[in-house]
């Protein structure tokens, strides 16, 4: 078999409510929805059991109520998840040349040049080394490029694998939903639609010109693609561009002491992360969702980069005075921090010491 370069895509079943019935056994084999308990919750994963009643992520928890009315809801346990996710990316990290982390449940991993017998041995391996080591199972896409790895794994959840052999690209992708192609959004799917155009296979046999109508300077780009060429390179270590913290409250709020609150604990929160990875921030934003659902933001740059809890919360109540809201209802708040420096910069003035006198 001639060696190609392999990536695989591997994706944890559905995360959070695997979690929770991996920690109550009497949960298993119960429609089961991870979400807050707040009016406005929305389904944050839904177990294999709950999806059959239309149960999914992003849909409103009351909607899932109604779907499925004997549904089991499980709060959130952030702490618990990302313990969990550090040890599923050591253990990617044991067996990849370089991973890309994509959430903390989700990660492309580039195995190098090999077979694919090799490449999907690997992936097994990793199958199994995290069933053992955390009790979950995750489904792995094995390819010569990111798109199909991550279409593969998708297709064969849960705990399955997936592996396209090199030469198969564009017979697999063919058949597929113009959609799974990457930069093909709703709107441009439904446009495609009007021409016909519904299938990857028919992107493929697009001429130059038709092309250059329907995608602009992005058109061949888009036909490679939509051929199985994709030599995008997993990047490992994505830098951090920008960390942010959000509420969106219970009841609209139009009190002033309340927004500075929830800022406050925003702080603290976004403090933490910087504090994780290291860095210091020397911009700071807020933003306000209004109750009508208008989004807006003011922020500010500081004179140098920080992550003093009071410095950043002092320049979030300063944009939030900006923003000049006189008591006009806000439905969501959000802390967010950008222009990071790695460590932490000495504040001087913190270290002066009074002179003493000999
Ligand atoms: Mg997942």
């Amino acid at each position: 078999m001639k060696p190609a370069r392999f990536i695989a895509h591997f994706d944890i079943d559905a995360f959070y409510a695997s979690v929770a019935i991996r920690d109550d056994p009497s949960l298993a084999g119960k429609p089961v929805a991870i979400a807050g308990s707040h009016r406005r919750s929305v389904v944050l994963t839904a177990s294999y059991e709950a999806r059959p009643y239309g149960v999914r992520s992003a849909i409103p928890l009351y909607r899932a109520r109604e779907l499925c009315p004997q549904l089991v809801v499980v709060p959130p346990d952030m702490p618990k998840y990302k313990s969990v996710s550090r040890d599923v990316f050591a253990i990617f990290e044991q067996h990849a040349d370089a991973v890309e982390g994509l959430s903390m449940d989700e990660a492309f991993l580039d195995f190098g040049e090999t077979t694919l017998d090799d490449a999907v041995e690997r992936a097994q391996s990793i199958r199994a080394a995290v069933l053992e080591s955390t009790k979950l199972t995750l489904s792995a896409g094995v390819a010569t490029g990111k798109l199909i790895a991550k279409i593969a794994s998708d297709r064969c959840k849960p705990n399955g694998l997936l592996a396209v052999a090199p030469g198969d690209e564009e017979s697999f992708l063919a058949p597929l939903p113009a959609k799974s192609l990457w930069g093909i959004g709703p709107k441009t799917a439904a446009r495609l639609e009007t021409f016909g155009i519904t299938t990857i296979a028919q992107i493929a046999a697009l001429d130059d010109d038709a092309l250059r109508n329907l995608f602009g300077s992005w058109g061949r780009d888009v036909r490679e693609l939509a051929r199985g060429i994709d030599n995008r390179a997993v990047e490992p270590d994505r830098e951090t561009k920008s960390i942010s913290s959000e509420e969106t409250f219970e009841y609209d709020v139009r009190d002033e002491k309340q927004l500075i609150a929830a800022l406050r604990e925003q702080t603290r929160d976004v403090v933490a992360k910087m504090e994780r990875e290291n860095l210091s921030a020397s911009t700071v934003g807020v933003k306000i969702k209004r109750a009508n659902f208008a989004v807006f933001g003011r922020q500010t740059h500081l004179e140098e980069p920080t992550r003093d809890p009071r410095r950043i919360f002092r320049a979030a109540v300063y944009c939030l005075q900006r923003a000049h809201l006189n008591g006009a209802p806000v439905r969501l708040i959000g802390l967010r921090v950008a222009s990071f420096t790695q460590g932490e910069p000495k504040q001087l003035s913190l270290f002066i010491s009074p002179t003493v006198s000999p």
